[in-house]
C-alpha cells in the first residue's frame, strides 16, 4: 500500500507574514497546505506491515507553496519562503 492509502486528502490555506527578500516588505500571504488526515481504519488490501505503519502514522499538513509573489506593486517578484516549516504535525 501506498502512505497516501493511509490517509483522507484535502487541500487548505493559510495565511502567513512573510517579507520580501527583494523590497523587505512584510505582508499577508495565503499559503496553500495539503492536509493528511488519517483514516480511521485501513481499508482490505493492508498486509501486518501497512498495519505497523499505519498504527505509527498521523495526521499532517504539508506546505504546497515554497514560493509566492511579492505584493508590493513596485517590486512583484518571486521570493522563497522561509520561516514557516513545510510539515506541520496536527
Ligand atoms: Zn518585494
Amino acid at each position: 500500500m501506498d502512505e497516501r492509502d493511509y490517509y483522507e486528502e484535502s487541500e487548505t490555506l493559510k495565511p502567513a507574514n512573510l517579507s520580501c527578500l527583494h523590497c523587505h516588505q512584510t505582508d499577508t500571504y495565503e499559503l496553500r497546505w495539503i492536509v493528511r488526515t488519517k483514516k480511521k481504519a485501513l481499508g482490505g488490501r493492508a498486509d501486518e506491515q501497512d498495519r505497523v505503519r499505519f498504527a505509527k502514522a498521523r495526521s499532517y499538513m504539508s506546505r504546497r507553496d515554497d514560493v509566492v509573489q511579492c505584493k508590493n506593486p513596485r517590486c512583484r517578484k518571486r521570493f522563497e519562503i522561509s520561516g514557516v516549516q513545510s510539515v506541520v504535525f496536527l
